[in-house]
């Protein structure tokens, strides 16, 4: 039976770890050759190809920050130069570098900035020229639930995770006519290293399993299905949409 994916490409970026991890093995799954993009560790880019690769399908690794204009292209056209196509930019890669609003640094404010917002931007630029030619691709952002309801402390985060849902608006109104779909998704919380500090401090995992009605944190896989979802076919009517995964954090 031919899989969901088979012979399609598709770009992770952060994708050696976490939710960008479990989102290149959900693809990898279902017969996708991945560009996977990472900031600093190699040794977990390696891991994450290997098992990528372990589903029978080509991994084409790319380092380097995607606040990294050229780091952008260089994902687009190592797509091209080993696949010959671009079917899926999944726009995952994220930091978060806690602040206060008067205690903020201003080069945290653009630290932030340039991963979380700008990434996003020049990758999806980077992948335009190739999706219009294919008259196809499906692009999906990861944002926050913080930046739908902004969260204490997380200034910068919150900020541009709200900004890449104006993003994937404003860039579904321009690329949908030219057969290109933008979604994005707001993760509540999701159990990766991201979050592994704040869970290891006294009563935060237990508070923030009491606030979520499911009973649990999210998992990478929980994310994974439905970026899986956003960029088949079967959501092929759905653009410009907020999908929250929360467990019922927020409603
Ligand atoms: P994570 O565990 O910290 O993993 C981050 C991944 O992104 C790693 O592969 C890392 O590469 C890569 N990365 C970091 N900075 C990068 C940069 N400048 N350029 C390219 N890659 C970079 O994070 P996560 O929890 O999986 O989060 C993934 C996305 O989901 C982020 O956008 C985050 O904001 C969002 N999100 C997460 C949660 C949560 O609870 N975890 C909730 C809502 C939204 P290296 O291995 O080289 O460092």
């Amino acid at each position: 039976m031919k899989k969901r994916f088979e012979n399609q490409v598709v770009i992770i970026t952060g994708a050696s770890r976490g939710i960008g991890k479990g989102i290149a093995l959900a693809f990898a799954a279902e017969g996708a050759h991945i560009v996977l993009n990472y900031a600093s560790n190699v040794t977990a880019a390696e891991k994450a190809k290997a098992e990528i690769e372990a589903y029978g399908v080509r991994c084409a690794i790319v380092g380097g920050s995607v606040g990294d204009p050229d780091v952008a292209k260089a994902l687009a056209d190592t797509a091209v130069r080993e696949f010959g196509r671009i079917d899926v930019l999944v726009n995952n890669a994220g930091i978060s570098k806690d602040g206060h609003l008067m205690m903020l640094a201003d080069a945290t404010w653009r630290e932030v900035l340039d991963v979380n917002l700008n990434g996003t931007f020049y990758c999806t630029r980077a992948v335009l020229e190739t999706m219009i030619a294919q008259g196809s691709g499906s692009i999906v952002n990861m944002s926050s639930s913080a930046g739908l309801r902004g969260r204490s402390g997380q200034v910068p985060y919150a900020s541009t995770k709200g900004a890449v849902i104006g993003l994937t608006k404003q860039f579904a109104r321009e690329l949908g006519p030219k057969g290109i779909r933008v979604n994005a998704i707001a993760p509540g919380f999701v159990e990766t290293d991201m979050i592994d500090g704040l869970l290891g401090r006294p009563g935060v995992r237990d508070a923030f399993i009491a606030a979520t009605p499911v009973g649990r944190l999210g998992t990478p896989e929980d994310i994974a299905t439905a970026t899986t979802f956003l960029a088949s076919e079967e959501s092929g009517y759905i653009t410009g949409h907020v999908t929250m995964i929360n467990g019922g954090l927020l409603m």
